[in-house]
């Protein structure tokens, strides 16, 4: 997966707090893989960090919603 995170730093990928994660949220805004990666952390319940531009607590949102109207 050629993601536009490569080669980033990846500690900007992991931020302590979700607020922090708007330069990480940039890049992934700009990632041609985007919906493939949030797919991926989703389904693997990734506990750390952003991907596909969702940072854990947003992750968390997304799946509460998506039980809500299943
Ligand atoms: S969407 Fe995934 S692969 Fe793309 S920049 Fe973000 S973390 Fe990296």
């Amino acid at each position: 997966m050629l993601g536009a995170c490569r080669g980033l730093d990846p500690t900007i990928f992991y931020p302590d707090r979700d607020d922090d994660a708007d330069v990480a949220k940039q890049v992934c805004a700009e990632c041609s893989v985007q919906q493939t990666c949030l797919d991926y952390a989703l389904a693997q319940r990734e506990k750390a960090g952003v991907w596909g531009g969702a940072t854990e607590r947003d992750r968390r949102r997304i799946l509460r919603q998506r039980r809500r109207s299943a």
